[in-house]
């Protein structure tokens, strides 16, 4: 059968012209820093994001990882919202790799404010744990996608660097804030001390994550990468992926936007759907009603219908647009929505 997979932006596969790509690259050892493709990804990203330099691994947890570790210490305290994915979905690695605790913050629609960071940041004292690190997801997953506008943003990083905090964006979907808010990734860019952007989201590559920086963070991150096992050889299969992905899929994103919009237009009436999150890019998040459906049932139902979304948590279904869910796929997971009960 013909899936339609909404469990996540991930699932997408690279089409022929990303393959021919792939298969024409030049090649070299990456952690003797030989590699040509590799090397152009990176410079490439780094401009993008008007950042000095970039640095290419296999996923947007071991961006974030590296992040982490390289701008604290062990014992110190970061600060991020109750939702981020770095405190979530990253097998605990703030502390098992960084020896840092998370202080997890209630921002709205899981944005963080200045106000709220500020009165979260530790004073001087023995006693209590360094805040060093901040770090803003965008958009965020958990909270149906939503995003910072750049003087949020700005607002953001005034307080970081009155009061030395490093700021940290997990970016994995930066690309779909961007082509709602219409700023520029280099605006964006000139705001975070390190940024990490993921290529296998909305973009459509089969691996890869970036993160950006200056130089010398990007050097000590460098060494980092390699001591998590995350230094690869002839990656340039993989960068080549991710230059297509950047010089192709990002000016599509709002096609995945405006087909999200279309799944929760369908969703609204139903009786099964108790609330829906805002729509604010590529994610559709909603609360099933218990009386009519549990989110085991639901999902069992769209299974039988060729359709895939994920169960998050009991009652809460989460699904994804992305490259591969084509105007068909909308059209007809329309359908299936209508008649499901
Ligand atoms: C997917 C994702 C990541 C990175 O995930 P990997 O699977 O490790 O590449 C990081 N942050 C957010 C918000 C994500 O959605």
């Amino acid at each position: 059968m013909d899936w339609i997979d909404l469990r996540s932006d991930t699932v997408t596969r690279p089409g022929q012209p990303m393959r021919e790509a792939m298969m024409a690259a030049p090649l070299g050892d990456d952690v003797f820093g030989e590699d040509p493709t590799v090397n152009e990804l990176e410079t490439f990203a780094a401009a993008l994001f008007s950042k000095e330099a970039a640095l290419f691994c296999p996923s947007g947890t071991m961006t974030n990882q590296i992040a982490i570790k390289v701008h604290t210490q062990p014992g110190d305290e970061l600060l991020c919202d109750v939702n981020s994915h770095i405190y979530n979905y990253e097998g605990g690695g703030i502390s098992f790799n960084s020896g840092v605790q998370a202080k997890v913050l209630q921002g709205h629609e899981g944005r963080l404010s200045p106000e709220l960071i500020e009165n979260n940041i530790n004073g001087r004292f023995d006693w209590l744990t360094r805040t060093s690190l901040v770090s803003l997801e965008n958009t965020v997953n958990r909270a149906g996608g939503s995003y910072y506008t750049l003087p949020q943003i700005q607002a953001i990083q005034t307080l970081c660097k009155e009061k030395h905090l490093a700021l940290h964006l997990d970016g994995a979907r930066i690309f779909n804030a961007l082509a709602v808010t219409g700023d520029a990734a280099s605006d964006i860019g000139k705001c975070f001390d390190s940024i990490s952007i993921c290529l296998s989201k909305g973009l459509g590559a089969p691996v890869g994550s970036l993160l950006l920086g200056d130089k010398r963070f990007i050097q000590s991150a460098r060494r980092v990468r390699k001591v998590f096992g995350g230094g690869m050889r002839q990656a340039g299969v993989l960068a080549a992926a991710g230059l297509y992905a950047l010089n192709n899929n990002v000016k599509r994103l709002n096609e995945d936007h405006n087909r999200a919009k279309a799944l929760a237009e369908a969703l609204s009436s139903k009786p099964y759907v108790e609330s829906i999150l805002p729509v604010y890019t590529n994610i559709v998040i909603f609360i099933l009603n218990k009386k009519v459906m549990n989110g085991e049932q639901f999902e069992a139902k769209l299974r039988e219908q060729g359709i895939r979304v994920s169960a998050f948590g009991k009652d809460t279904i989460r699904m994804v647009t992305h490259l591969d869910f084509t105007e068909e796929m909308l059209n007809r997971s329309i359908k299936v929505l209508a008649a499901i009960l």
